[in-house]
């Protein structure tokens, strides 16, 4: 694949980081509730990600995976939060932030997938488990991939 090209879809596609810790976030304080599935979704800033993207990718998620969990609480958070990574999972109080700019190819079922083995009592530090690559392949490429 031409090396430019490989460069901008890793800008794009690029994973996420986590957190042992909080976000520190009012979980009450959302802009869409499913009540179906209790997804609820924040836009800090305004985003081109729209909740019923959202919903998409949590439904597929649960579908791909296999595991189950209420739904997730999302926030769209301030372009470049957290460079160079587009999504962020903290653990401590289960919270996913997206970067509100972000192309999301894959990066919101990532961090979907993070909250689902968390919730369920399954490997959570890293990213070993199968299911990111079967459920959010495209978001698994890192820097070793930069040559
Ligand atoms: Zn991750």
């Amino acid at each position: 694949m031409n090396r430019l090209i490989l460069s901008v879809l890793l800008i794009v596609l690029v994973g996420c980081d986590h957190q042992t810790g909080g976000s520190g976030r009012d979980k009450g304080d959302y802009e869409y509730l499913d009540t179906q599935t209790g997804l609820r979704v924040a836009y800090d800033v305004p985003s081109p990600i729209t909740p019923d993207f959202i919903k998409e990718e949590w439904l597929y998620t649960l579908q791909c995976t296999e595991l189950y969990a209420s739904g997730p609480y999302v926030a769209m958070v301030k372009p470049g939060s957290f460079l160079p990574y587009s999504g962020m999972f903290y653990r401590g109080d289960e919270v996913i932030e997206i970067d509100a700019d972000c192309l999301c190819i894959d990066v919101v079922a990532h961090e979907m997938i993070h909250y689902l083995l968390f919730e369920n009592g399954l490997a959570v530090d890293n990213h070993e488990s199968v299911l990111f690559s079967k459920c959010a392949p495209f978001s698994t490429l890192n820097e070793e991939y930069i040559y």
